[in-house]
């Protein structure tokens, strides 16, 4: 891990804290903003130090995936040359050590989330299961004809749907909190008039990948559970970006990725509130949840192991403890904060050129921009700035209905880690510049 003494002073970090609540919310309270040594930290990250088509690499493509510090590569690299072995299974000295290297990992999520035990966690492939096992195995118990599930306009496909195919098996309807446009804001003061009876579960964004809105989840559970509505909450931006506590939130089921916070692709967390994980029957059948099981029919193991059938990715659990260690080590609050900041700088250095339609909360946003430049497609944008080692993403985001909503097909995102730097930014925004006076703009 980097030395984390403090940088000498610049102006990111001389910069007071905006009072920018305005916008969306913020991912902590204003917790005074420890010094970190943000460019020490890129030397954790051997992949960053090269260049691409001639250029030093500015990899703003963070919200599809982060890159990996040295420290989960080591982590990895040591279970395999060490004590790889199946868990839960053996009662020889490797699987010892991978069995407890797996349930440690369980314990560090728990703690990770200020989840009440270790039960609540479940290890699945990543959001996108943890919200396909919480509609498959909840949802027919709970949900039935004539029931609405409630969304938002800004939720990813990962969290729209899973709940459709919930719909086609159950009867019910799917409904959607309405955005504010451009600006891609809830408005909570219409929240009472979309919490009818009928509603049986929300599911919502923490914090939206295309718009870089902040929900305000805490409040959105806490009405929804006063009327005993269910709550689900898509992490997948949020975890490894700040400060995550599940109790805090109040939700009854959170989902997120490994590789979106330091880790290994293909993992991922669902948390589940104790009470609803015993209500909920398997998701898959096989080995390892079962606690016999006969010709005809078998018993389950209690949560989390009833969830997680079959041979678990032993590695991916490994490799995410490091990677939770590392960002604690930097500290969650000290993230959300240098974070925003380069959200709010990229923000605000784009808004000054010409002929750009920016998205998402002018203030109090989180660390990544979507854009479209006049007469521009946004793949265009993300070809030529690539040209010039500048890794953007362009598309729908697996965003579509928010794309309808927007009345656009695809944005350009720059989306931001800790790593990354305002001097990249402005290189950034000068290859836009550059790309609208290529395109003659
Ligand atoms: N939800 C959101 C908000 C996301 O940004 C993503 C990833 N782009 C997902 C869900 C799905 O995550 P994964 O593909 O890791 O399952």
């Amino acid at each position: 891990m980097a030395d984390l003494r403090p940088n000498p002073p610049n102006k990111m970090t001389d910069r007071s804290p905006a009072e920018n609540h305005a916008g969306g919310q913020r991912l902590t309270a204003m917790l005074p903003h420890q010094a970190v040594n943000w460019s020490a930290l890129r030397q954790d990250f051997p992949i960053l130090d090269q260049q691409v088509h001639g250029h030093p690499l500015i990899y703003f493509d963070n919200a599809a995936t982060s890159q990996k510090p040295r420290m989960v590569l080591d982590a990895l690299l040591h279970y395999y040359e060490r004590d790889n072995a199946n868990v839960h299974r053996g009662i020889h000295e490797l699987s010892n050590r991978a069995t407890a290297a797996f349930e440690a990992a369980r314990v560090r999520a728990a703690k990770f989330l200020n989840a009440r035990s270790a039960d609540e966690i479940i290890f699945t492939r990543g959001t996108t299961e943890g919200i396909n096992l919480v509609a498959a195995a909840w949802g027919p118990k709970f949900i039935q004809r004539g029931d609405k599930i409630l969304l938002t306009e800004m939720e990813h496909h990962s969290n729209i749907v899973p709940w459709q195919l919930l719909a086609e098996r159950t009867g019910a309807q799917l409904a959607f909190l309405p955005i504010n446009g451009d600006r891609g804001l809830l408005d909570p003061g219409r929240l009472d008039e979309f919490l009818t009876s009928d509603v049986k579960l929300l599911a919502m964004t923490h914090i939206s990948n295309s718009l870089g809105t902040i929900n305000p989840v805490a409040e959105y559970c806490e009405r929804a559970r006063r009327r005993g509505i269910v709550t689900l909450i898509d992490a997948a931006q949020s975890a490894g970006h700040g400060p995550l506590d599940v109790q805090e939130i109040g939700c009854d089921f959170l989902a997120f990725s490994a590789h979106k916070m330091c880790g290994p692709t293909g993992f991922g967390v669902l948390y589940g509130r104790g009470e609803r994980l015993a209500e909920t029957p398997p998701y898959q059948g096989g080995g390892e949840m079962i606690l016999s099981v006969d010709f005809q029919q078998s018993t389950w193991k209690p949560a989390p192991h009833r969830f997680e059938a079959g041979t678990p990715d032993i590695s991916g659990a490994i490799a995410l403890h490091a990677a939770m260690d590392y960002l604690d080590g930097i500290g969650r609050g000290n993230i959300a904060h240098h974070d925003q900041e380069l959200g709010a700088y990229a923000f605000e250095q784009l808004s000054a050129l010409p002929g750009i339609r920016l998205f998402g909360p002018t203030m109090g946003r989180a660390g990544l921009v979507s854009f479209l430049l006049d007469g521009i497609h946004a793949h265009d944008v993300v070809t030529v700035a690539d040209r010039s080692g500048v890794a953007l993403r362009g598309g729908h985001h697996c965003n579509q209905p928010l794309m309808k909503r927007l009345g656009v097909e695809s944005t350009a995102r720059a989306s931001f880690y800790f790593y990354n730097t305002t001097a990249e930014i402005d290189r950034f925004v000068e290859v836009i510049r550059e790309i609208q006076m290529f395109f003659g703009k």
